[in-house]
This record gives structure tokens, C-alpha cells and sequence, in this order.
């Protein structure tokens, strides 16, 4: 398939790779020269623009930084673009209201579209074991589907347009919730004087166990090699963690939902984040304890 590319940084640039690697032609660009040397060298096309990108795909990969930017490169270079018979597929993180009005200007236009933002981070990405969560149509699902199998492990259709946003970010409104949780719960097992390794054995085997602490646990030294073990460098920036979770905050907001710990850990994250901790791991907010 001729694909085009537009976005290649921490995410892009694996995604992109692997797509070269499942013998795909990648027609790539980014704004960045540094992505576009990059991409090179993985065996991309690079383009001099998003319009040369896209001009002749037979699907349009877009992994870009936020609802405002997908909007807009939509908007002004792939829709009225790409031929109308690319499938559009946006897998950047962004807020599920845009994703429902970027589908629906390029349904209107007559393209298929689907959002299928991912987790697994730049380990999964270079890796291709990303999880992609989908929303769209059934027969655009299944155009997708090879695509996104080329880039990750797991591919599960949510359901229409917006919907894989939307797991997206209430998957990472427990996953901060769960996180500050865990984090706080370790400071205190150290205040009272048990050995985090022990209660680390205790606590994965009973029922406080979960994903932050058993897989992911935010202390150097314990359980598996994590961030924590690399001075929290490498993994999930806090700062993308707070954007995630301000993005599932706004859609609680336009359905009505009440979310007190989505709350509650953002605005632990936000003062973490901007407290110039920003680009290390969401883990490291157990400094904050
Ligand atoms: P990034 O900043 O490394 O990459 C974004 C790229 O988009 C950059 O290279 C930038 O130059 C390019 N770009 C911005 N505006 C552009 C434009 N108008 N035209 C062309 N290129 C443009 O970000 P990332 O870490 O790769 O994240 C991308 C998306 O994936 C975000 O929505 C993020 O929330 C999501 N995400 C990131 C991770 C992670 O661990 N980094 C994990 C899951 C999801």
C-alpha cells in the first residue's frame, strides 16, 4: 500500500518503520528535519510537504501532538487532498469531540475515517506492540485492520468514530488515578516502617494489587526494572499523563460525569508537571509523597 505519514516523532517514527518493514512505501513528513532525517533512515519517502504526502495514498497515517494541530492538518492538507478513496486513520491522543468533528468533515467529503489512538509508548511503538483502540465504521475497521496489525500487537474496535478516544483516555484516567494511588500508598507502607519489597509480595498477591504497582511500581528497586530504576527517564512523560487526564476531564465535563479522582490526580500531576518534572516519568509523582 502507498501510505502517507504525517507526524514522525517519539511515536511516528516507530510507527512509520514498521510500516516500511511490512513492506509498505511510506510517503512521510513532518515539520521537524530532525523526524524527516530519521524517517529516512528507516526507509521512508520523505515529502516536502503534507499535501505531496498524501496526494496519491491509499491511506493517511496521521500521529500528531494534539486536537488543534489534527484539526487543522486535516482541515487545509489531507481533506480535499488525499484521493477519496484513502482511508484516514488518526492515532494521535486527542480530545474526543475533535475526533468526531474531523471524521465528520471527512465523511462529508466522502472519505472513510477512523480514530485509533494508541498505548504502549515509544518502547511499543519502535517494538510494533502498540494497542490501538478504534472508533469507526465497521468496513473501515476492517481496511484498517492490516495497518494496524503492521504496528501493534492488539487491535480492538471500540465502536463509532470517537469511541477509540475515548477508551484512550478513560484508560489513562485510572491508569493517573491508580498511578497517585499507588504512590501515595508506598510512601505511607515506608513511614510505617515495612520493607517495600515485602509489601510489594503482599500487596500483588492480595487485593490491592494493579497494573501501577505490579508492573509499573514507581520505587527504585523493587518488583520489575521500570523507570523508576532509570532515574524516571525513558516511559510516560508526566506532562503527557496531565494532558491525557485534562482530556478526560473536558469529555466528563460535556457527559455530565462525575469524576473526583480524575480530579483529584490531575491536579497532583499539574503541580508535579509544572513543577518542572514534566518530561520525567508519571511514575516519579511519588517524589510528591
Ligand atoms: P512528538 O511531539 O514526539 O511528535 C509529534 C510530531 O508531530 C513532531 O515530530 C512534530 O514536529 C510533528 N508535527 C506537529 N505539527 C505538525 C504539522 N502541522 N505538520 C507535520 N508534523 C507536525 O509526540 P509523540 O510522543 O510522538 O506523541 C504523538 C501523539 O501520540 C500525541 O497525541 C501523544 O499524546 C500520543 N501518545 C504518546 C505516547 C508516548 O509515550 N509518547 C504514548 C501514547 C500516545
Amino acid at each position: 500500500m502507498r501510505i502517507g505519514f504525517i507526524g514522525l516523532g517519539n511515536m511516528g517514527g516507530g510507527m512509520a518503520a514498521n510500516l516500511v518493514k511490512a513492506g509498505h512505501e511510506v510517503h512521510a513528513f513532518d515539520l521537524s528535519q530532525a523526524a524527516l532525517d530519521h524517517a529516512h533512515q528507516s526507509g521512508c519517502i520523505v515529502a516536502a510537504s503534507t499535501r505531496e504526502a498524501v496526494a496519491q495514498a491509499d491511506a493517511v497515517v496521521t500521529m500528531l501532538t494534539n486536537g488543534a494541530t489534527v484539526s487543522a492538518v486535516y482541515g487545509a492538507d489531507i481533506i480535499g487532498h488525499a484521493p477519496t478513496s484513502a482511508l484516514l486513520i488518526d492515532c494521535s491522543t486527542i480530545d474526543v469531540a475533535a475526533a468526531r468533528e474531523v471524521a465528520r468533515q471527512a465523511r462529508e467529503t466522502g472519505y472513510a475515517m477512523i480514530d485509533a489512538p494508541v498505548s504502549g509508548g515509544i518502547a511499543g511503538a519502535q517494538a510494533g506492540t502498540l494497542t490501538f483502540m478504534v472508533g469507526g465504521d465497521e468496513e473501515a475497521f476492517a481496511v484498517a485492520s492490516p495497518l494496524l496489525n503492521a504496528m501493534g500487537k492488539t487491535v480492538i474496535h471500540a465502536g463509532d468514530s470517537g469511541t477509540g478516544q475515548a477508551a484512550k483516555i478513560c484508560n489513562n484516567l485510572l491508569l493517573g488515578a491508580s498511578m497517585a494511588a499507588t504512590c501515595e500508598t508506598l510512601a505511607l507502607a515506608a513511614k510505617l516502617g515495612l520493607d517495600l519489597q515485602t509489601f510489594f509480595d503482599i500487596a500483588s498477591k492480595a487485593s490491592g494489587q494493579c497494573w501501577s504497582l505490579t508492573t509499573y511500581c514507581p520505587v527504585p528497586g523493587v518488583g520489575p526494572v521500570t523507570p523508576a530504576d532509570r532515574d524516571y527517564q525513558g516511559g510516560f512523560a508526566s506532562a503527557l499523563m496531565l494532558k491525557d487526564l485534562r482530556l478526560a476531564l473536558a469529555a466528563a465535563q460535556d457527559a455530565g460525569s462525575s469524576v473526583p479522582m480524575g480530579q483529584k490526580a490531575e491536579a497532583l500531576y499539574a503541580a508535579f508537571a509544572e513543577g518542572g518534572h514534566g518530561g520525567e516519568d508519571f511514575s516519579a509523582l511519588i517524589k510528591t509523597f
